[in-house]
Order: structure tokens, then C-alpha cells, then sequence
């Protein structure tokens, strides 16, 4: 089967899902975007406003923060792979809850087992913890774990990842403290992209494909 085939299938069974209370709430789910031979997936907590409203990742204000931070460090936005834990938006933006993280996951499971990340980059708590979960590893709290680079297999598919957790561009917007920290936590991404080159000698893409020339 091939991978186009069978995210088509998975964003097929998003679009039509009520396997939680989100799907009452949501004006489009959003799936997620990016080319499927990517070795880079982007991911955040939960579509916003937005998101909901074009039913694509990271289109509003964080949205365009995160483009800026990936633009800024030389790294395509349209040569990752981005999506969120909970694909449909909670209403008036508030966290998601346990039972629609569980009832969602299966298909960010299916997506990272279709595109097959050498590289995961976690923005925000919820990511962070999600991931790190899936990898048999307890997360501390985002003031501890950001920026840290972290090797470990996503145990339900026996993948090997390298797992960078930030913060999520939305908590950058209104504190410039905050943005300092992801803008140093997105040159160790840059660096991270430009070091693994070797991750991918035996694959068919190198990452530095996805560093934009000049
Ligand atoms: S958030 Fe996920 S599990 Fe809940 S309705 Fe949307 S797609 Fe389905």
C-alpha cells in the first residue's frame, strides 16, 4: 500500500470521525499537511480558531510565528510534515482533555507509522508529554525538557526518533521571553537537521533536502 494511499485513508476516517465530544464542537478537523516522505514531523497540541475554520495546521497568528521560526533558521515550512495530538479544535481553546487525547492518538500514531520521522519536534506541553510517553519516557515539565534532544523508539512501531519538545509558538506570541527561548531552541533543530545528515545514509532522502539554499 502506499503512503499516499494510506494517509488518505487516515485523514478520510479524521474527516468523518465522532470518536469524541470534539467533533460537536469543530467546524473542519484538521488532519495535517506536509509531504509524506518527509524525515521531519512538526507537532502541536489541538487546532484554533482558525485551523477550525480552514481546516489545515497552523494557519493562524501561532501559525505564522512558526513559519517565521522555521523560515528564520533556512528549514521549508512545505518540506515538514505538520500536525497536532487532537486533530479537532476544543472549544474556546481550552486544553485538551485525557479521554480525547486517548480517543485521537491512534491516528498520530498511523501518521508517524506512514511517514516514518527520523526527526519529531513537540511544540507545547501536551505534545511533549504525548510523545514522550510513546517512547516509555516521563516529561518533567516544558521549562525542563525544551530544547533538550532526545533519542527513543516510539515503542508501538519499533521507529527510532530523535524528539526535540519546545514550546508552543501560541505561548511566544504575547511573551518575549518565551519567543527567546523558541528562537534557541529553533537553531538547535537547525543544527540537529544539519548534524543528522548521516541519520540518513542508508535512506533515500538526506535532510539536508529540507534546508533551503543561499
Ligand atoms: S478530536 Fe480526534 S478523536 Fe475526537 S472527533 Fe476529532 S478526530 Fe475524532
Amino acid at each position: 500500500m502506499s503512503k499516499e494511499y494510506s494517509m488518505k485513508r487516515v485523514v478520510e476516517s479524521i474527516l468523518n470521525c465522532t470518536k469524541c465530544q470534539l467533533c460537536k464542537y469543530r467546524r473542519k478537523p484538521v488532519p495535517g499537511e506536509g509531504p509524506l516522505d518527509t524525515e521531519i514531523m512538526l507537532i502541536g497540541e489541538a487546532p484554533g480558531a482558525s485551523e477550525d475554520e480552514e481546516g489545515r495546521p497552523f494557519v493562524g497568528a501561532a501559525g505564522k510565528l512558526l513559519t517565521e521560526l522555521l523560515e528564520k533558521n533556512n528549514i521549508s515550512r512545505s518540506s515538514v510534515y505538520i500536525t497536532n495530538i487532537v486533530k479537532c479544535r476544543p472549544p474556546g481553546n481550552r486544553d485538551p482533555e485525557e479521554s480525547e487525547i486517548n480517543a485521537c492518538l491512534p491516528y498520530l500514531i498511523e501518521q508517524i507509522s506512514i511517514i516514518k520521522p527520523k526527526i519529531i519536534v513537540t511544540l507545547g506541553r501536551h505534545a511533549g508529554r504525548v510523545i514522550y510517553k510513546l517512547m516509555g519516557k516521563s516529561f518533567q515539565s516544558m521549562s525542563r525538557e525544551h530544547g533538550r534532544v532526545v533519542k527513543g523508539v516510539i515503542r508501538q512501531l519499533g521507529l527510532d526518533v530523535t524528539v526535540i519538545p519546545t514550546y508552543h509558538p501560541a505561548a511566544a506570541l504575547y511573551k518575549p521571553d518565551v519567543r527567546r527561548i523558541l528562537e534557541e531552541d529553533f537553531k538547535k533543530i537547525r543544527s540537529l537537521i544539519t548534524s543528522s545528515k548521516t541519520i540518513s545514509k542508508s535512506g533515500s532522502i538526506t535532510l539536508d533536502v529540507f534546508l533551503k539554499k543561499g
